[in-house]
């Protein structure tokens, strides 16, 4: 495949059947006086757990559902000051939430990316870490299997133009491509703000199959912001201002991203 075609472009296709132009190239006819719509992109934050699943529970009886709750509200303030973007929750109060039904959340919301946050617990280890999808198979065999079950996961919920099924994969591989690159992005720069602030895991950019993030089209990360299975994690998250230094960082990776979204890998 040639140059990939920039996102919206795609999604454009997807969404409009190849017809219609993507929706920045749209020309406005409002009356004069009508308030301009609303472009900025809507970043959905994902404060993990909640309900009747607490999470994890740290040492000193701390429930990940709460320390995760303070901290996504914290950067939804921080992130709605600066005026760039719109931001949505998938929870804002202690209620369960499935997994699919977060994905469904940002895509319903035409996400522009989720950044979902959680305080697990890592026996042994401590310090923020950021994780990706990952579509690596371990064989061949399971790699076909995949490939099969993921396209048909994709059609069934992206807007399909009518159009033959070898251009329909040929259109969602391209989505899913500049999904997977908004990732590896948002991840790289969520690593080069935490770093000068918190403590971080070694290795700290991983990746998993987890399956809050496998949005075809919303670029998704994961954040732990440090492991409640470690005292000095939990010492540390219990504080408002660790957890405030965590949004600031939060806050300028997001910020970064949605002022320059159309920049390849950062
Ligand atoms: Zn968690």
């Amino acid at each position: 495949m040639g140059a990939p075609l920039p996102r919206r472009v795609a999604l454009g296709i997807l969404a409009f059947g190849g017809l219609a132009a993507p929706a920045y190239a749209q020309t406005s006819s409002r009356r004069p006086g009508a308030r301009a719509p609303d472009t900025r992109p809507t970043v959905v934050l994902d404060p993990g757990h909640g309900g009747r699943d607490p999470g994890a529970i740290g040492v000193r009886g701390t429930h990940e559902k709460r320390i995760v709750l303070a901290t996504a509200l914290d950067l939804k303030r921080r992130l709605e000051a600066t005026g760039t973007c719109r931001v949505g929750l998938t929870r804002s109060r202690d209620v369960f939430i499935p997994l699919s039904e977060r994905v469904a959340i940002a895509r319903r919301q035409n996400a522009a990316l989720f950044v979902s946050l959680h305080a697990d617990s890592a026996p042994g280890a401590r310090g923020a870490s950021v994780y990706t999808l990952s579509e690596t198979a371990s064989d061949s065999l399971s790699a076909a299997l995949a490939r099969r079950e993921n396209a048909a996961d994709a059609a069934g919920g992206l807007r399909l133009p009518p159009v033959p099924p070898e251009v329909q994969r040929i259109l969602i591989s391209m989505v899913r491509q500049e999904t997977r690159q908004g990732a590896t992005r948002l991840a790289n720069l969520t690593v080069g703000a935490l770093r000068p602030r918190v403590p971080l895991l070694p290795n700290t950019h991983r990746h998993a199959a987890f399956a809050v993030l496998k949005a075809p089209d919303v670029p998704s990360v994961l954040v732990e912001m440090g492991f409640l299975s470690s005292p000095e994690d939990e010492a540390a998250l219990l504080r408002a201002e660790h957890r405030a230094t965590l949004a600031t960082a939060l806050a300028a990776a997001v910020g970064d991203y949605v002022a320059r979204p159309g920049v390849g890998i950062g």
